[in-house]
């Protein structure tokens, strides 16, 4: 990791899929780690990937509106080092 901006390629490296969830809307669903990186470089910022990934019918609302997308396994994920992850909410 460089600047603890966590990376495509940092998680790539941990895990094979990634589990999205928008908390706005009903929208969720799994990634193939490899396919955003070939889509989006290794060195993409995972907190630019929820806007990436908002790609909702309220992606153009104003802001509050917006899909609010994050990941709800990565911190479980990156946080494998301590030997004794949580299990993935
Ligand atoms: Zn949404």
């Amino acid at each position: 990791m460089t600047n603890g901006a966590v990376t495509l390629g940092d998680v790539a490296a941990r895990a094979s899929h990634l589990s999205v969830e928008c908390s706005r809307c009903d929208r969720r669903g799994r990634y193939q780690l490899a396919r955003l990186i070939t889509a989006l470089g290794p060195d993409f910022r995972m907190t630019d990937l929820g806007a990436e990934l908002a790609n909702c019918p309220r992606r153009t609302a104003a802001v509050h509106e917006r899909c609010d997308v994050y990941f709800p396994g990565l911190i479980a994920t990156m946080d494998d080092d301590a030997g004794c992850s949580p299990a993935e909410a």
